[in-house]
């Protein structure tokens, strides 16, 4: 066994046996691990709170190659994110960043991605109810720029040409963003971008906060980031927590 310590948010969470756990963190270090909390259940002194959703702090691992469920040595919490739990806005968006994470993360060390889930769901704790949708839309598309996959929003995906800012443009998912007046011919699929979604776009992955105006807009936001997300995947498998999130 080798003992890796290393920054650690917990993404998933299920009971297994009588009186243990399997987690799925998002580590630093380490990428995605699944860890076995042995006696989590028997015993709350053990790891506490550290191990409830969206809990973040420095995680004991030992590790076996060629395993792949490390065993949970310890738990030293940093951050709780009890405010998640406590608005359904609130929770739904960070079920959707962690099922983005857990989904697209690479193997391996990570800190980008890293960085910008601990953000995310700071940013989504932090919201008011009301707010959280932004937050988690500004959120999501960061934490796909952190996994390398940022749109275009204003220049062409296929010819680099650039694409005048008050005016719509069409999206393409195949592309990775906005195309050009001429590129459009040639495109498989897509969907027009009012020069307002444009702009959110552009907002949110600067790092900003747009606004959005009503429920049409926030639906309509929501289904580009599943569309876009949905062609960066390898497979086909259901996005149950993003379904969740958009639905309600
Ligand atoms: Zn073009």
């Amino acid at each position: 066994m080798t003992l890796l310590v290393t920054d650690a948010i917990v993404l998933h969470s299920f009971d297994y046996l009588e009186s243990s756990r399997i987690l799925r963190l998002l580590t630093r270090e380490a990428g995605v691990r699944s860890v076995l909390a042995r006696g989590a259940r028997r015993s709350q002194r053990r790891f506490g709170a550290a191990l409830d959703l969206y809990a973040q702090g420095s995680a004991e691992l030992h590790t076996k190659p060629g395993r792949d469920l490390d065993t949970l040595g310890g738990f030293d919490l940093s951050r709780a994110r009890p405010q998640l739990a406590a608005h359904l806005d609130r929770f739904n968006g960070a079920a959707a960043i962690a099922e983005m994470a857990l989904r697209c993360a690479h193997e391996g060390a990570d800190a980008d991605l890293f960085d910008a889930v601990t953000l995310a769901l700071d940013e989504i704790a932090a919201a008011p109810g009301t707010a959280a949708r932004d937050a988690t839309l500004a959120a999501a598309w960061r934490v796909l720029a952190a996994l390398g996959v940022a749109p275009t929003i204003d220049e062409c995906a296929e010819c680099h040409a650039s694409v005048a800012l008050d005016e719509p443009a069409l999206f393409s998912h195949p592309a990775g963003g906005v195309v050009c007046a001429r590129c459009r011919t040639l495109a498989r699929t897509g969907r027009t971008l009012p020069a307002s979604a444009r702009g959110a776009l552009r907002v949110w992955l600067a790092g900003g906060s747009y606004g959005i105006a009503d429920a049409l807009e926030a639906r309509a936001h929501q289904r580009l980031l599943r569309e876009f997300l949905r062609e960066h995947l390898a497979d086909d498998k259901p996005l149950r927590a993003l379904d969740a999130w958009e639905l309600v």
